[in-house]
């Protein structure tokens, strides 16, 4: 298999895998008990949370652990009550975890706006400031698409919400470890990532709330229960992941400059030799800010599924992995203004770590054998 699917999710790196695998044989007290095997589990929580918050520029008050950005999302919405005066302010290429989360306050008596993106995939500050309500209390803006790998301007979106004096979330999963080194490029009240797109565990993710909004309102807890996480986002941790989590963000450190060089340059090559061997790929995906690990393409007339099904053994995506189980075209190109039918047409190809030049090339190859049959049959 070539595995070019990097968006959806990553492979856990083989040190994290020993760091969760050691801290599910020994670590498995209730890190909430107050005898000594409970303390060394809320100890390593603890330090878990200062490397990361120190990596990340933040406090460790400020991070609290969730299940994945999708809870991220949710609770950040949440934050927002439902009544009619409260305004949310969010974009149409969002995750869903985000789109339907802000639907749902719609649907709860909230008042929302979905701000429209550019042929490219970018929101106008500009428009942003202009939507912006003395009833608003949330703007969230994504800071890297997962679809297209589109960057939000997201400092300039900041100082429209400062001025504004509205809350500030993005959901930067895609971005956190690939072109956010730390949260100094994200000046933002709120931050979600997830620990399964930087080569880290599944279920284990995070939400920045910056000490500033904490100061200023009440955060509403996500749930009731116990006091793990300051009582805001309760239920017994899951400690191996969270120790994972923290290991693969050390990870992605280590390798942040020179990844994003590689992947870059493999990118490059791969839409170089597709567009030698297809001439008529169309990029979707923005050549100027966009991550440097994704890519999505459309080949006018070939249907992506069928694409896909005739190379399973190469892992690319039709839009988002969360969605692909509905038919619909992505919500992402659609709101691009691409047609229904340029959407089904369109790929999502991932680089990552374990990509090799070798792999780029079959997969360009494969890719291009494949589209020449589609079209003469
Ligand atoms: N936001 C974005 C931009 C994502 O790419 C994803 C994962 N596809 C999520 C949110 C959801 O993350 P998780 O799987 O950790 O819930």
């Amino acid at each position: 298999m070539i595995y070019l699917d990097f968006q959806a999710t990553t492979p856990v790196d083989d040190d994290v895998a020993n760091v969760v695998d050691k801290a599910t044989r020994e670590l498995w007290a209730n890190p909430s008990s107050p005898h000594m095997a409970g303390m060394r589990s809320q100890e390593a929580i603890g330090n878990a949370r200062r490397r990361m918050s120190k990596l990340l520029g933040c406090r460790p008050h400020e991070l609290y652990f969730t299940s994945g950005a999708t809870e991220a999302n949710n609770w950040a919405v949440s934050m927002v009550g439902a009544e009619p005066k409260n305004h949310i302010v969010t974009t149409t290429t969002e995750h869903k975890s985000m789109l339907d989360a802000c639907r749902a306050f719609q649907r709860r008596g909230g008042d929302l706006t979905v701000l429209p993106v550019n042929s490219r995939g970018f929101v106008n500050p500009d428009e942003l400031r202009r939507v912006i309500k003395p009833a608003t209390r949330l703007v969230s803006v994504m800071a890297a698409n997962n679809e297209t790998g589109a960057l939000q301007p997201i400092p300039e979106i900041a100082e429209v919400t400062r001025d504004a004096g509205v809350p500030l979330h993005t959901d930067a999963t895609q971005a956190v470890g690939y072109v956010i080194k730390d949260f100094t490029q994200l000046p933002a009240d709120l931050i979600s990532f997830s620990g399964h797109k930087i080569y880290g565990p599944k279920g284990a993710g995070a939400l920045y709330i910056s000490e500033r909004l904490q100061a200023s309102s009440k955060i509403p807890s996500l749930l009731h229960g116990g006091g793990q996480e300051g009582g805001r986002r309760p239920g017994t941790e899951n400690l191996p992941a969270i120790l994972g989590f923290a290991r693969a963000l050390e990870l992605s450190r280590v390798t942040y400059s020179s990844e994003r060089e590689r992947v870059k340059e493999l990118k490059n090559e791969f839409w170089n030799l597709l567009s030698e061997q297809v001439p008529s790929v169309v990029r979707n995906s923005p050549v100027d800010s966009c991550l440097p690990n994704c890519l999505n393409i459309r080949i006018p007339g070939v249907d992506a599924g069928e694409l896909m099904a005739a190379i399973p053994q190469i892992a690319i995506s039709a839009g988002s992995a969360c969605n692909s189980n509905d038919q619909q075209p992505s919500h992402v190109l659609l709101a691009m203004g691409l047609t229904a039918d340029e959407a089904r047409t369109s790929i999502r190809i991932g680089f990552g770590r374990a990509t090799t030049a070798e792999e780029v090339r079959d997969a360009a190859k494969a890719i291009s054998v494949v589209v020449s049959h589609l079209k003469v049959g």
